[in-house]
């Protein structure tokens, strides 16, 4: 295990390796294994001069491949005010234990361009994002065999339809096009249900939680995720997508959003659309009727609930505030919500957390159907939904003329009916989130010196790791 300076804070890339670090002890890994895990593959910087209104400006951008054992790299790239090397590299590590830890056949990638998109016109910022997108082409950074992004923050579907549109300009010939970039818009080749993917995750995570009663009990809760607290930080895709589904399916009530300008409460629950739309013609939390206003956001972190989820970006829960964290359960929907430091004093006083590797792999989940779909060139269920009802409509008849009499109408419903490709993407990420889950707990009870989610969770991803480097010779 690596060794921390307790004066200065730890950068986020450290902070991750030092979660690792304990996977890797527990499973005795030796030290020249441990670094080569660690280690970011490539990381690319890249200055390029767009002209804005006339006037020329330089940008600087990074994409990083922490793994290539399996092509192609996987990660999101995030426009942001505050981004440097030390984040991506991070991220892209996250992405190679995320990936493993849900059985998706990619390497960890993640990119980042330092500009505050809200100070940009929509046209300005589609010729930043296409000048970006082809550097990473023409350095070998972006293409559906090799290295495929996805939205990320103040990243989405229209910035994803630019790129892809970028690199068919660069590659006609290239008959997989599409598959360079997931979490494009339907139309360009994109996948139903994409948008809410990470977000629905989060919920699925939860939702498989709450189904194990002991680890319910362990966590200091009562059981059933209905009528539970909830304090959300960030109503962003990921945070608005999980708490809608809460609010409105789970009947969990979301008593707290903290926002960038502040934080909304409300004892007897938010409700998730109005809040939502409050902020799309107001571009702030402030002036929701229904709800005290505080400017104070970081206090929400600190609300006595049963569950926290910090949905909005990392270190948000620091040495500084963990101490405070009244939460029982913590949910890391953003990357790296939780420091290293924060996370020892969380677990010294019995928080537990599900940890941001395996919580929002929803994303990268369903960007795995959507590149599948792009080299499928055909949607899923194009082939069989009808055969499928038509199979359903014979059961029934069968069963009505056994019995003797009508079926029920959710019979009905229910047997006559095809999946179509949301029904199947959903129950594709359902099924990811739970299963991992239960690979994340197999581990966690198999060895005495894992008391925590997030280590089990390593040590799941890691142990794929090793054994796929061995497999193609690597040690
Ligand atoms: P987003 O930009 O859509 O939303 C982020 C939200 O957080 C915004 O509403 C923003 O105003 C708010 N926010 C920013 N700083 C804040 C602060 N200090 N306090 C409170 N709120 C703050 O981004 P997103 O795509 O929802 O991503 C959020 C997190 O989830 C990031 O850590 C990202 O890496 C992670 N993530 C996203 C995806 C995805 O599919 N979008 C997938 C996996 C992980």
């Amino acid at each position: 295990m690596g060794q921390k300076n307790n004066n200065k804070s730890l950068s986020f890339s450290e902070s991750v390796n030092f979660m690792v670090d304990r996977a890797l002890t527990v499973l005795e890994i030796d030290s020249g294994i441990s670094a080569a895990l660690k280690a970011c593959n490539s990381t690319i910087k890249i200055n390029f001069p767009v002209e804005i209104n006339g006037k020329i400006e330089v940008f600087t951008g990074w994409r990083s491949v922490h793994s290539d054992h399996r092509l192609p790299s996987k990660g999101g790239i995030r426009f942001a005010p505050i981004v440097n090397e030390d984040e991506v590299e991070a991220l892209a590590s996250l992405m190679t234990y995320k990936c493993a830890i849900v059985d998706v056949p990619f390497g960890g990638s993640k990119g980042g361009l330092l500009i505050d998109p809200s100070k940009y016109k929509r046209d300005d910022l589609q010729k930043i994002t296409r000048r970006f997108a082809r550097e990473l082409v023409r350095k070998g950074f972006l293409s559906p065999a090799k290295n495929v992004p996805a939205p990320d923050m103040g990243t989405g579907e229209r910035e994803m339809a630019w790129i892809a549109d970028t690199y068919k300009h660069l590659h006609p010939e290239d008959i997989n096009y599409s598959a360079c970039v997931t979490g494009k818009p339907i139309a360009h080749g994109g996948i139903v249900g994409r948008t809410e993917a990470t977000g629905r995750g989060v919920v699925y995570a939860i939702r498989e939680f709450f189904r194990n009663a002991d680890d319910v009990q362990a966590a200091g809760l009562k059981p059933g995720l209905g009528g539970k607290r909830i304090v959300m930080q960030g109503l962003g895709n990921v945070g608005y997508y999980a708490a809608k589904l809460l609010d409105e399916e789970d009947e969990s009530k979301i008593i707290a959003i903290i926002e960038r300008d502040g934080l909304l409460t409300n004892e007897n629950g938010l409700c998730i659309e109005d809040v939502r739309m409050h902020i799309n013609e107001h571009k702030t939390i402030k002036g929701f009727p229904d709800a005290t206003f505080s400017e104070n956001g970081a206090a929400g972190l600190e609300i006595k609930c049963d569950i926290l989820i910090p949905a909005a970006m990392e270190a948000q829960i620091t040495k500084k505030n963990a101490a405070n964290i009244k939460a029982k359960l913590i949910v890391e929907a953003a990357n790296g919500p939780v420091t290293f430091e924060a996370d020892d004093i969380l677990r010294q006083n019995g928080v537990t957390i599900l940890p941001d590797a395996y919580v929002n792999a929803g994303g990268v989940t369903v960007s795995y159907f959507e590149w599948v779909r792009n080299l499928a060139h055909i949607r899923f269920g194009r082939m069989e939904r009808r055969h499928d009802e038509m199979r359903g409509a014979q059961l029934l008849q069968a069963i009505e003329s056994m019995a003797g009499k009508p079926a029920e109408d959710w019979m009905q419903k229910e047997l006559v009916y095809g999946a179509n490709e949301l029904d199947l993407v959903r129950s594709g990420l359902d099924d990811t989130m739970r299963n991992s889950y239960q690979q994340l707990k197999e581990a966690y009870n198999s060895n005495d010196n894992i008391n925590d989610f997030r280590t089990a969770s390593y040590v799941v991803a890691i142990k794929k790791l090793v054994r796929s480097y061995i497999d193609i010779g690597v040690f």
